[in-house]
């Protein structure tokens, strides 16, 4: 179970490897940092870039964040792994524009980061807590809703018409589960149908069955490594898309169908009308 406090690493987390959209590779190497710091990507052009719904550019596929020339690709999964291990602060040095994709989990960032210590630092962490329900709606009947809760906890729906796949459900709170269990190991998919339009398109040039799940009409690429792998993927995104909130958030956060640009809009909703963090 995570502190109520602020917490860091106790030393260097370091990984390599290629971006799943641009192909580039990339070292990135997490450095502890003090407190109130919150996360900060130092892109590979020496530009700041704090992880924060603010800084998001772009959601295509992957979370994006920029801030002036600087930009980071797929920040979603090492953020992730961090608000589970209640890292709040810390330096992120990027050699490339992307996090490395690795498996296409967050197993090895979650089990790395750990292995490095995490720190608990003097100070509350900072915790957002919605008084009202906030609710964003997609094109095609996707959304995201924050209902105000007791605790931080995620619900996952997914659905696709797919025999493959179907409705698939998640639910993780933070006290009570176990993310390196529970979360941690599932990777990210792609339907074959999509995956050649996406090489078109210039996406997913890192791409391939070593670090995503392709799903065919009739089979996987590989067998899952956590039952309903799918849906506990799409609920890793939705845990990194929300720590960009840079606070805990202490509400039930359900998503339906959804995908980046929707947790992020959400999370912006949220942003823009609370703002009552701890942190002065
Ligand atoms: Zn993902």
């Amino acid at each position: 179970m995570k502190s109520h406090l602020q917490g860091t690493l106790k030393k260097e987390a370091v990984f390599e490897g290629v971006g799943i959209h641009t192909g580039q590779p990339c070292k990135v190497v997490v450095r502890g940092a003090e407190e109130n710091h919150g996360r900060v990507f130092a892109a590979s052009d020496g530009g700041r870039v704090p992880a924060r719904v603010d800084s998001v550019v772009k959601c295509d596929r992957c979370t994006i964040l920029g801030s002036g020339d600087s930009v980071v690709y797929t920040p979603e999964h090492l953020l992730s792994a961090m608000a589970a291990l209640g890292i709040d602060n810390a330096l992120i040095e990027m050699s490339g524009p992307e996090v490395p994709i690795l498996d296409g989990s967050a197993a090895t960032f979650y089990s790395a980061l750990k292995q490095a210590g995490v720190q608990v630092q003097k100070s509350p962490a900072p915790v957002v807590r919605p008084e009202k329900p906030f609710s964003v709606m997609g094109d095609q009947g996707q959304s995201v809703h924050v209902v105000p809760w007791s605790e931080e906890h995620y619900e996952y729906v997914l659905y696709y018409d797919h025999p493959m796949l179907g409705c698939q459900t998640v639910e993780f709170s933070p006290q009570e589960g176990d993310y390196a269990l529970e979360i941690a190991p599932a990777r990210t998919f792609a339907l074959w149908e999509e995956v050649k339009p996406l090489l078109e398109r210039g996406l997913a040039q890192g791409g391939t069955v070593d670090n995503a799940l392709v799903v065919y009409q009739d089979k996987f690429s590989s067998p899952l490594t956590v039952e309903r792998e799918p849906v506990r993927h799409k609920c890793l995104d939705l845990i990194g898309d929300f720590a960009l909130l840079d606070a805990r958030i202490q509400a039930k956060v359900l998503a339906i169908r959804a995908g980046h640009k929707l947790h992020v809009d959400c999370a912006t909703a949220v942003w823009k009308d609370v703002r009552v963090c701890e942190r002065a």
